[in-house]
């Protein structure tokens, strides 16, 4: 008995651990790569490395069911872990999972014939996981039915002579199916949590990150984004372009029509912002008022002028519901690329806050490129 609750707490604990290492790296992907998680080839990527990953975690469970003295728990283990891919994960993780847990149970020992039994239980497992995918319901609710799902493959385990070890009998069987359906609930429990406050986290972390009227990034987002960025195209000898787009007369928006005029301005602005096609990698932000910036990577002066008079332009031809009383909404936009001069975040965005002011001064509604040294 003391001998059956020590290996399943070494292997709960290692479980736990297992699922714990994965959340925490997935929620570090998403704060620093959130557009693996969108990107069809990327998202592939990880959906093979969440596979591969829960995979090794099997094999590990494989091996130690062959060697220890509890092979019965290693192998609720190991049910779970095609049950936690297949559920938290998704078919394409699971399908990895099984194929690696696959190849390294028949590498193990190819020749033995607990091998094959192995392999029809994980395939017997594996479809019902498979299965299960296809069913759009709640977390739980596959879960449970996965539980189900799975009592024909532990009864084919229990039937037979696995492990060369002896068939279990009576009580036995209710015994350990008790503790398979304790445990798929505890680890339900464990994944849900950890999935669930990775999520919050993320949830918060945009929410300080966007701006709610425009849901344009924020200026917070826009200084650390700009940070790397820089640094990075500092570091690999790359061009890089700011704007500061400052919408002209704003004021008499809001004077004229109200607040409230000026805000559907805003949004709809935002809205030309986003749909309008950048370089790759173009990352914009609303960093005050009726102030936005655009930061184009790989995008020298020349290049960044002829953008910028295209979207200034293309402004000016929107027909917005509220216009100043001068006329049309129209922008001004101050541009500034990174160079020797402007070696710093804060010397460009100086430089090309200074190009703003000189096209403010020069009658609006046009762009004036920074050229020089700041003043
Ligand atoms: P200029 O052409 O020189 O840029 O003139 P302007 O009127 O656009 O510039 P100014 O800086 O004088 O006015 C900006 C105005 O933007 C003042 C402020 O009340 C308004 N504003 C700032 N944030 C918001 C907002 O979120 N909603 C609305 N409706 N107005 C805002
Ligand atoms: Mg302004
Ligand atoms: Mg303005």
């Amino acid at each position: 008995m003391f001998e059956l609750v020590n290996s399943y707490i070494d292997s709960l604990a290692l479980f736990l651990a297992i699922l714990f290492i994965q959340g925490m790296s997935f929620r570090k992907i998403r704060q620093y790569r959130p557009n693996w998680f969108q990107n069809g080839g990327r998202r592939l990527f990880l959906s093979i490395l969440l596979g591969v990953y829960y995979g090794l975690a099997g094999i590990y469970f494989i091996y130690e069911g062959a060697y220890e003295n509890n092979p019965v728990i290693y192998t609720n283990m190991r049910i779970l872990i095609l049950m936690v891919t297949s559920v938290f994960g998704g078919r394409a993780p699971l399908i990895f999972a099984y194929l690696v847990m696959l190849f390294g149970r028949i590498s193990f020992d190819i020749a033995s014939p607990v091998t094959s039994r192995y392999v029809i239980l994980m395939t017997l497992i594996f479809a019902a996981c498979l299965l299960v995918t296809f069913w759009k319901k709640q977390r739980f609710s596959r879960f449970v039915a996965l539980i189900i799902l799975n009592f024909p493959a532990i009864l084919y385990y229990f039937v037979n002579n696995f492990d060369e070890g002896r068939i279990l009998q009576g009580f036995e069987i209710i015994e350990y199916f008790l503790l398979f359906f304790v445990t798929a609930l505890l680890v339900f429990y464990a994944c849900n949590y950890i999935d669930k406050s990775n999520l919050v986290i993320q949830n918060l972390t945009e929410t300080a990150m966007t701006d709610s009227l425009t849901n344009l990034p924020n200026m917070r987002f826009f200084t650390q984004q700009f940070g790397w960025i820089f640094a990075k195209s500092q570091k690999r000898k790359k061009s890089l372009s700011l704007f500061i787009i400052d919408i002209d007369h704003f004021k008499e928006i809001n004077d004229f029509h109200g607040h409230q005029a000026g805000n559907t301005v805003l949004a709809q602005f935002s809205s030309i912002l986003k749909n309008r096609t950048f370089p790759p990698r173009t990352m914009f932000a609303r960093i005050g008022g009726e102030e936005f910036a655009v930061l184009l990577q790989n995008v020298g002066t020349e290049q960044a002028a002829l953008i910028a008079d295209f979207f200034r332009e293309e402004v000016e031809r929107a027909k917005f519901p509220y216009n100043p009383a001068s006329g049309k909404v129209t922008v001004s936009i101050g541009v500034a690329s990174a160079s020797s001069n402007f070696s710093t975040t804060e010397s460009l965005f100086e430089a090309a806050d200074q190009a703003l002011y000189q096209a403010k001064q020069n009658g609006r509604n046009q762009i004036a490129v920074h050229q020089g040294e700041l003043e």
